[in-house]
């Protein structure tokens, strides 16, 4: 069977990525080969998926798929974007990031939002191949919902009522940043 590291130490995201590719790859986990996370030294989210894809291939001889995802509010100037992971840490959990962002958003009006993810797929010893899938919404009044990861439960998608973290979870999975990335890959590179 032919196989595929999954670059990521998220739990979420894996779980989002295995689901999309194909069931004729065994998909593989960096933990449980015990690899390490590269830092995230690049300034935007082409840089540092690319530079994760980079990094795992060296432990690997087979593909490798890693991404760069974050939550873009635009009365923040686009912010946490790609610190989106880093200030969830700052704050001490994705909870308190949320309480964080609605105290910043509490008397602004122009509540938009978009998650966006760039991902990235890097064939042994071979070339790297990187796209770019992004999801128009708001940021809700309440943390809403127990679905999902990281900030689900204060984006609604655009003409939906619902956050992500209130939407089942394979709905979400197939209409997301990821998901649209996704198809962009699938398209360029046929193989998965
Ligand atoms: P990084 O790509 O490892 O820097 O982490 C991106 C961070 O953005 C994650 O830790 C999440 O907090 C957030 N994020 C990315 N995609 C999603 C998503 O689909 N739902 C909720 N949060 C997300």
């Amino acid at each position: 069977m032919k196989k595929i590291l999954i670059g990521t130490h998220n739990q979420g995201k894996y779980r989002e990525i295995a689901y999309l590719i194909s069931n004729k790859y065994k998909k593989i986990s960096p933990i449980s080969l015990k690899i390490h996370s590269p830092k995230e030294t690049g300034k935007t989210f082409a840089k540092n998926s690319e530079l994760k894809a980079k990094f795992f291939s060296k432990f690997v001889d087979i593909p490798v798929i890693s991404d760069d995802s974050g939550l873009c509010i635009k009365a923040l100037n686009n912010s946490p974007g790609i610190y989106s992971a880093r200030l969830a840490k700052k704050k001490g959990s994705f909870t308190k990031a949320m309480k964080f962002i609605l105290k910043k958003l509490e008397k602004v009006k122009d509540r938009s939002a978009f998650f966006i993810c760039s991902l990235s797929f890097k064939f042994p010893k071979g070339k790297l191949v990187t796209v770019e899938g992004k999801i128009r919404g708001s940021i809700s009044k309440k943390i809403v919902g127990k679905n999902g990861f990281g900030y689900d439960p204060i984006f609604i998608p655009k003409k939906r009522k619902k956050t992500f973290g209130q939407m089942a979870k394979l709905k979400k999975i197939k209409m997301d940043h990821r998901f649209i990335a996704f198809k962009k890959l699938r398209k360029k590179i046929k193989i998965l």
